[in-house]
């Protein structure tokens, strides 16, 4: 595993969640996207909340999401709170925070969050309570579910922030995908409905817009990323339609960390 002990303090940390991907989306578009897929495969885990707001509050307590197997011993987080009286492997970087956004901040990180599906939008007291754990954050019309070029939006903002950022301060960044939520059907030219081959289009969207950001990260040094599915969706199985329920199709979720 990633010894995360090497990685804070030296590289920039990027965590990107790909908001409703499914698992199953993601395995079949493997070798459409270069970017997100170019140094392996997803890993399937299994994701501690059905829905963006119960999941975001998991993975800034440093709750990732859990390898999908029965095998305890390889469940090993990158992320544990310190003094919980547990033991924990020498390659879990233990934060004395509340959270790791705060945790990185007291290791000197700036943490930026680009916003994208609604509870991270800071129009209602609700919207601004997963943006209120970064020191920024931003959110635009553009960045949301309803525009069909929202990462390209999204991206175009995160590098004007790169480029004027302190090459010397390490960065927490911290990104909210939204093109893969519904609506999606518009990534699929005539389709009027939601569905799995729509859901495709928009990742195939969303990998193609990701390499210029890579590319701008890889300029400024070292950078851990993170890459992974808050939740998946239903589109009829089993007669479920959308999340914040479970079935596997919501609760499993696919996962990557690579170093750019
Ligand atoms: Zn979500």
């Amino acid at each position: 595993m990633t010894d995360m002990n090497q990685i804070v303090g030296s590289h920039d940390i990027v965590m990107i969640t790909l908001d409703t991907l499914r698992y199953d989306v993601a395995k079949l578009e493997e070798e459409n996207c270069p970017n997100l897929c170019e140094s392996g495969p997803w890993e399937k885990r299994h994701t501690p909340g059905s829905f963006t707001y119960a999941a975001h509050h998991a993975f800034f307590g440093g709750f990732l999401p859990t390898p999908a197997n029965t095998d305890k011993a390889s469940h090993i987080r990158l992320f544990h709170t310190k003094d919980t009286g547990l033991r924990t492997h020498p390659h879990t970087w233990l934060f004395d925070a509340p959270d790791i956004v705060s945790g990185l901040a007291g290791e000197g990180y700036r943490t930026i969050c680009i916003g994208g599906v609604i509870f991270f939008t800071k129009k209602n007291k609700l919207a601004k309570v997963l943006p209120g754990y970064f020191q920024e954050s931003y959110w635009r019309m553009t960045f949301g579910v309803t525009n069909p070029r929202s990462t390209e939006h999204q991206v175009n903002h995160t590098l004007k922030l790169l480029e004027k950022a302190d090459p010397a301060q390490r960065l927490f960044l911290f990104l909210n995908v939204s093109a893969i939520h519904g609506p999606n059907h518009y990534f699929l030219g005539g389709s009027a409905k939601d569905s799995v081959e729509s859901q495709r289009a928009a990742l195939r969207y969303v990998d193609g817009q990701l390499g210029r950001l890579f590319d701008a990260l890889r300029e400024r040094g070292k950078t851990f990323c993170l890459a992974f599915s808050d939740h998946g969706t239903a589109y009829g199985e089993d007669g479920y339609e959308g999340h914040r329920l479970a079935h596997e199709v919501v609760w499993n979720v696919p996962y990557r960390e690579f170093v750019l």
